[in-house]
């Protein structure tokens, strides 16, 4: 393993975390980004080019030993074009069920997984048809190219379906029921090349206007019988799609179900308090999946919680100072609704947690002056 070279397609927050926990292991990172100023860039060499150009592509990966991805939105050919070079992982398969809303609403089913009732819609006519079938409220999601949030018009009774059919683009869409959930989840966990699989445990997560602002592991209140479920679920889509790396569900907790909302093939947002809070984070255990190493342990380190920084990064004497606080800055251009970097806030009990975590809080709210 040591001295061997990763190339990862996308050089974001999540590329330039894999390279933070892959150094320590002796690895070296490729990345390949459309920006020259990609985070990744401060963690090893950064090819600036398309993630679909396959002169860039030959040149992100010329050397390495295995290719992996940050970003689900990685074109599916390219990855294909280097699966005949060197392995891929998690592979072809897991981005071409993530680009589309229907297939993979298909594939959760097939391997029986719960998901909101939903019908796919061509057209306006088709919009209508759907709302007929499915009732109000419901949500609008194109197929293809949504994140965050964007790429989605919630339908409320009385909703013009011109106008909501106008605002999705008219674009091939998925009409979904929308699901009164007690809370959001999500399960991340690990497939090594033997099979072998990890979870962590299930947190929970809140949103604000798409984006994902706090994260909490593990999710109060987390019962055993649920933590069994998610890990069941998340277990047989690894196996289904013979992964091998990190994978996070994003689900819905109602009425003590777990319905699956979408699947990321990468390294997730929501478990990124695993670098402080557990045994082994999720970036080294993506490391270690996809070059054949033994997968570690997921165990929690007492309680933890992540905030993101979107749109603008607290003054670090602020974050610094409260106990069990961790600062993690991206380097990007600051810009409202971008994720600039994330706070981890670790104790021992939850409610020292909770007192912690207030104290970030109220530094997020006073942006850093100069
Ligand atoms: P998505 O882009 O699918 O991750 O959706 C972004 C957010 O919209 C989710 O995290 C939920 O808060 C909300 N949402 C999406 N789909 C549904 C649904 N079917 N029912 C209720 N809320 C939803």
């Amino acid at each position: 393993m040591e001295g061997s070279v990763v190339a990862v397609l996308g050089g974001g927050q999540l590329g330039r975390m894999l390279g933070l926990a892959g150094i320590p292991l002796g690895l070296r990172f490729r990345f390949l980004d459309p920006s020259p100023d990609a985070p990744a860039g401060a963690v090893g060499v950064l090819v600036v080019g398309a993630l679909g150009d396959t002169h860039a592509l030959d040149e992100v990966t010329s050397g390495a030993a295995v290719a992996t991805y940050e970003w689900e939105g990685v074109p599916a050919s390219a990855a294909r074009h280097l699966g005949s070079r060197l392995p891929v992982r998690p592979g072809v398969a897991p981005l071409e069920v993530a680009q589309d809303r229907l297939t993979e609403k298909q594939t959760f089913r097939r391997v029986g997984i719960e998901v909101a009732e939903h019908v796919a819609v061509d057209d306006e006519p088709g919009l209508s048809d759907a709302v007929a079938r499915i009732g109000l409220p419901a949500v609008l999601k194109t197929r293809r190219g949504g994140y965050d949030g964007r790429g989605q018009v919630v339908l409320r009774s009385g909703a013009g379906v011109e106008d909501a059919w106008r605002r999705i683009g008219g674009h091939p869409s998925l009409l979904e029921a929308q699901v009164p959930f007690t809370r959001e989840l999500s399960i991340v966990a690990v497939r090594g090349l033997d099979g072998s699989t990890a979870c962590y445990p299930l947190v929970e997560n809140h949103h604000e206007g798409g984006i994902l602002r706090l994260t909490r592991a593990p999710a109060p209140g987390l019962s055993e019988e649920l933590q069994r479920d998610a890990e069941g679920l998340v277990t047989r889509l690894l196996d289904e799609l013979a992964y091998v790396g990190v994978l996070a569900v994003e689900l819905f907790e109602h009425e003590g179900r777990l319905l699956a909302n979408e699947m990321a093939p990468r390294v997730h947002n929501s478990a990124h308090w695993t670098i402080e809070g557990a045994a082994t984070s999720q970036f080294e255990h993506h490391l270690r999946a996809i070059l054949g190493m033994p997968l570690g342990s997921t165990a929690t380190v007492g309680h933890a919680a992540m905030l993101n920084c979107i749109g603008a990064l607290p003054d670090p004497r602020c974050v610094l100072a409260v106990e069990g606080a961790h600062l993690h800055v991206y380097a990007k251009e600051p810009r409202p609704g971008r994720k600039l970097g994330h706070v981890t806030v670790v104790a021992s009990t939850a409610g020292e947690l909770d007192l912690r975590l207030e104290q970030v809080q109220a530094c997020l709210r006073e942006p850093a002056r100069e």
